[in-house]
């Protein structure tokens, strides 16, 4: 009976052991799979370094070797630039991930506007696609609901990666077709549901290079690119996805892709959202809007928003049909509250169209171009030609209705006069806040061809006291480095925002700083700042900072 006893004892321990035995196991298989990943990281990361540190070098050598010849040394400083930005995504991207992977990223909750976004997107890619001749379709399809809240940054770095993929691994003349719609449930919403989502999906197809469904498997795994010649070729970190994903998992977001090696890939993303509530504008409900445009099913979007906001829609399709048809109404005392011109006449360009039309019906009158166009080029042409405002497609109501609202309310009027007036910011000043003399020295370089003022300060706390110490509204624009020795660019921006002056609040202060993370640009929101602009400077991004700020107050 004992023995019996004792047996059962055993066995009962016995099993214990096993447990114990099997769960260590499990834990050092777990470890030895984490260590084994972490060397693979290191010897993937270290070879990635190296690389373009060797073109860096390599480059460098030859230069100085080869420096009275002015196009060999061209050359080499170009493959230097490509090689440095190329190490800069790299480590902008192991950061990235070592951020999310130890939880030092947080997701923000703020308001934005999913067109702001869209634009942003298409400025942002559809350069790349046209370098490679590709056909760059970004079309919106239903959308309820324009104003959401979530955390735009990530929103965008995930769709940047996803459709600059699409554009990388696709070949010249391809097609890139990215949709953006409204989940179709969230159609028949009931009012006032405070936990409500709203789930948008991105499409993203191409017609590319693809991939195996071999590869499918761990697309998202850090540094797997598909190993071939023609791969290894296209720049790349094999980062991007594997942010995309723990991106996605951190938002309680889904993407799934498909894709067939030699016919191309389908990446689709769904992110919920809050819903924020929309801006009222007034509108000028019960007003005449004349459209001229032959795109039918463009004429018919607008045309659609337009009874939405309670405006009457006149539809034309050919340009002297529109002239004629104001030439008539303005004899007859019915003119239009606006003209909203479209990307294709049949008989004219539109923006001789424009020029008809701005002769015809005065200086005040709105003229509103609605079109794919990309405004800071076709800006200057369009403006002389008569243009009041530019309205981008992808179209989203939001913004048709702030260009008619602003454009028609009296008081926007006034602004409108002023259109035509070539930019030049030799009227402005600034204030350039950079305690490195190199920095400096480059960002006064690349300003100071714009003819704007240039006053600096050395550090956060000599930024203030200038500002201080200033007549109200003596700089239109600060450009605030972050990490100063005295005080920061953060503790600055925040100590100018209180002081107790009108232009405290209205100031602009831009961001320059080497860290170019999403994390960054929010701590730089919180300071007050208005915009971030990452070093290396681009001297493109300056410009475009400019003409938003300065043109702004023309
Ligand atoms: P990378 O920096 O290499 O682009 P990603 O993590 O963004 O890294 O992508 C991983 C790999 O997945 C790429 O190297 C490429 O082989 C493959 N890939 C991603 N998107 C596409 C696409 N649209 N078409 C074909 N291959 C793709």
């Amino acid at each position: 009976m004992e023995e019996r006893k004792n047996e059962a004892r055993y066995e009962a321990m016995l099993n214990q052991l096993r447990l114990a035995n099997s769960e260590l196991s499990a834990a050092l298989r777990a470890a030895e799979e984490e260590n084994r990943a972490k060397s693979s990281f290191l010897s993937n990361m270290s070879h990635d370094i190296r690389t373009p540190m060797n073109a860096i070098m390599g480059m460098t050598s030859i230069a100085l070797s080869h420096i009275d010849e002015k196009p060999r040394v061209l050359d080499c400083l170009q493959k230097i630039q490509t090689a440095s930005t190329h190490l800069m995504d790299l480590v902008n991207d192991v950061l990235d991930m070592s951020r999310i992977a130890s939880g030092r990223m947080t997701l923000t909750e703020e308001a934005f506007s999913l067109a702001d976004m869209v634009h942003d997107i298409t400025i942002i890619m559809r350069p790349q696609a046209a370098q490679k001749h590709q056909a760059f379709h970004l079309e919106v399809g239903q959308i309820y609901e324009e104003n959401l809240i979530g955390d735009p940054l990530h929103l965008r770095q995930i769709l940047v990666n996803i459709i600059g993929n699409a554009v990388k691994y696709t070949q010249e003349d391809g097609t890139v077709h990215v949709t953006v719609s409204q989940h179709p449930e969230q159609e028949a919403h009931t009012v006032q549901d405070t936990d409500r989502r709203i789930w948008l999906d991105f499409l993203c197809e191409d017609n590319g290079i693809g991939m195996s469904q071999e590869f499918l498997q761990k697309i998202f795994e850090p540094f797997e690119r598909v190993n071939t010649a023609a791969i290894n070729r296209i720049e790349g970190t094999g980062l991007g996805m594997s942010i995309v994903k723990k991106l996605l998992d951190r938002m309680g977001g889904t993407i799934s892709v498909e894709s067939e090696e030699g016919r191309g890939s389908r990446f689709h993303v769904s992110i919920p959202f809050a819903p924020a509530p929309a801006e009222e504008r007034p509108l000028p409900a019960g007003q005449t809007v004349l459209i001229a445009e032959s795109m039918d099913s463009r004429a018919q979007q607008i045309a659609e928003y337009l009874k939405d906001g309670g405006m009457d829609p006149v539809r034309l399709q050919n340009g002297m049909d529109a002239v004629t048809w104001l030439a008539e109404a303005q004899y007859e005392n019915r003119m239009p509250c606006a003209l909203l011109l479209g990307q294709e006449l049949n008989d004219m360009s539109a923006l001789d169209m424009a020029a008809h039309v701005r002769g015809l019906a005065g200086a005040e009158f709105p003229i509103i171009m609605i079109a794919e166009a990309d405004w800071v080029q076709i800006e200057y042409r369009a403006t002389r030609a008569g243009v009041s405002a530019f309205v981008p497609c992808p179209l989203f109501r939001s913004r048709l209705y702030a260009a008619l609202s602003e454009l028609t309310s009296k008081a926007q009027r006034s602004r409108s006069d002023h259109t035509g007036k070539p930019l030049d910011y030799g009227q402005y000043r600034l204030l350039l806040v950079e305690d490195n003399e190199f920095n400096r020295e480059i960002a006064i370089e690349l300003l100071s061809q714009t003819g704007v003022q240039i006053e600096t300060a050395e550090n956060g706390l000599l930024a203030v006291e200038a500002f201080e110490n200033s007549p109200e509204d003596y700089y239109d624009l600060i450009f605030m480095d972050i990490q100063m020795p005295v005080m920061n660019g953060y503790d600055a921006a925040r100590k100018i925002r209180q002081l107790p002056r009108k232009d405290a609040e209205s100031i602009w202060i831009v961001a320059m700083t080497a860290n170019a993370f999403v994390e960054d640009i929010r701590l730089s929101k919180e300071a007050g700042m208005n915009e971030h602009c990452s070093k290396p400077i681009d001297p493109d991004r300056l410009l475009e900072i400019l003409r938003k700020r300065l043109s702004y107050n023309q």
